[in-house]
């Protein structure tokens, strides 16, 4: 073990300190704050005694154990981890953005106003929205907030019967929760064979009973839902309205728009798609977006914690003027080549169970030959995932989603290089070798990442999160 590899507790030296604080200078008014006896501590508290230069390698060195999009290639699907431009992280972080306080008479802030108003039109025209509201501070709080104007919609309308809300058995976890969370019951819709939402599956489940339908297009398979003009048209002659979940519209931008499609409510994920680093939570921004029949039940004020989570706001309005309406175009068609191009590329050794042209991104389903023989296991894909460490790539989601048992859902994004891509085939390629020579390899793998390969359920079940 290194030095630095110690915990800061172990670094700890009685007496060594990294700092000098100034007197107190509440001396003076120590009647008047007299703190009860009974609420101070009885033992000092056990901190670590360590110099400026220990605090700084053990920072230094943990947040080197870590991996991210700014150390390497991070093809997690669903979730749209690419590389976000610095220069937004400069905008976000300058003084007179950053110094903004939110209790800050309103006339002192027309330009914060400016910003998140062009950010409404320009987000407005992306997805054929009317109008968006800043306040849900994620997707899944975009989620619940689209679900409760669906309901508002219903009930203004003296249509309280309307309780269930279809959603398809591919969605992402995220949609089913909010829909309980918002008291909705849910009635799944399964995907036939081909990954897309089966129309004559559908019919029999509307009604006079149907809230409406949440979905995503492209799907969670990375698929586009060819049918979506007929599914919303049914919808709708049912009464009931449509969500769209663009947690991850790379794949769309200045292309194709939610709102032509038929959607009435949706929220992006503008820490996905739109420039702001995410992973480790937050912070994040998922606004809504409503159409016409909605629109009216949209709040005011439109934007939460006084102003929402206005960098991420900064970030996504620099992010679409920097792109201007032609790049902006762009990122779908190259995100969608990159997903293509590594699905091709490695058909030869996964199992691809849906062989279609796809969208940003695809799923995997294990290894075609996972090395299992008589008395030995094959490699699953739990296994390639903790390979993919050992060459320095972070995973695909693994296990998700649920329609396959060895789920490997890969997404490249746009932004990704050629050789960046070439590098990832040429190591899962490795690793599929490997696996067929000798699948103990990758039971035991990671060998070389900072710790090996924790028991996941034990350390879900039973955390312990101190020392
Ligand atoms: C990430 C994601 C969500 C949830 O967004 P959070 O910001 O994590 O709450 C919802 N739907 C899809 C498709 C996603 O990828």
């Amino acid at each position: 073990m290194r030095y630095y590899d110690k915990l800061i507790f172990e670094l700890s030296h009685p007496g060594r300190t990294g700092y000098t604080l100034p007197e107190s200078f509440c001396g003076e008014f120590a009647a008047e704050t007299a703190i009860p006896d009974s609420l101070f501590r009885k033992a000092p508290l056990d901190l670590p005694e360590v110099s400026e230069v220990d605090v700084v390698r053990h920072y230094t060195n943990l947040s080197q154990m870590n991996f991210g999009v700014d150390t390497g290639f991070y093809p997690l699907g669903s979730c749209t981890m690419k590389y976000n431009p610095k220069i937004n992280e400069e905008i976000a972080s300058h003084p007179l953005f950053a110094g903004l306080h939110p209790l800050q008479p309103a006339d002192t802030v027309k330009g914060a106003q400016e910003v998140i108003d062009g950010l409404d039109a320009a987000l407005a025209a992306i997805t054929g929205m009317k109008h968006f509201t800043f306040l849900p501070c994620a997707g899944a709080h975009g989620e619940l907030t689209g679900l409760m104007l669906m309901r508002e919609y219903h009930l203004a309308r003296g249509d309280a019967a309307r309780t269930k809300v279809i959603v398809p058995d591919s969605a992402h976890g995220t949609n089913p929760a909010s829909a309980a969370v918002c008291g909705l019951e849910i009635v799944e819709v399964k995907s036939g064979v081909d990954g897309l939402v089966d129309v004559e599956a559908l019919k029999p489940l509307l009604g006079p009973d149907i809230a409406g339908i949440m979905m995503t297009n492209p799907n969670t398979l990375g698929l586009f839902e060819r049918q979506i003009g007929e599914i919303a048209k049914l919808v709708h002659e049912c009464g009931g309205l449509l969500y769209y979940d663009g947690a991850n519209m790379n794949p769309l931008l200045g292309k194709v728009r939610p709102g032509d499609m038929g959607f009435d409510i949706m929220h992006l994920n503008l820490h996905k798609t739109f420039s702001t680093p995410h992973g480790g939570g937050g912070p994040g921004s998922g606004p809504v977006g409503v159409g016409e029949r909605v629109l009216e039940y949209l709040r005011i004020p439109r934007t939460s914690g006084f102003h929402g989570n206005f960098g991420v706001m900064l970030r996504a309005y620099a992010y679409i003027l920097m792109l201007g309406k032609e790049n902006v175009k762009l990122a779908g068609p190259l995100a969608t080549l990159s997903a293509n191009y590594i699905k091709e590329s490695l058909k030869d050794a996964y199992k691809l169970p849906i062989p279609t042209v796809c969208k940003h991104e695809f799923v995997f389903d294990g290894l075609i030959n996972d090395g299992a023989r008589e008395g030995k296991a094959g490699a699953s894909t739990l296994d390639v995932a903790k390979r993919l460490l050992d060459y320095g790539f972070h995973a695909p989601t693994i296990y998700f989603p649920l329609l396959f048992h060895q789920a490997l859902m890969i997404e490249p994004t746009e932004t990704e290089s050629l050789e960046t891509l070439d590098e990832f085939i040429a190591v899962m390629h490795k690793i599929a070798e490997e696996a067929a020579e000798d699948p103990d390899i990758l039971h035991g793998a990671p060998h070389n990442a900072p710790i090996g390969r924790p028991d996941e359920t034990t350390a879900a079940r039973n955390p312990i999160l101190k020392a």
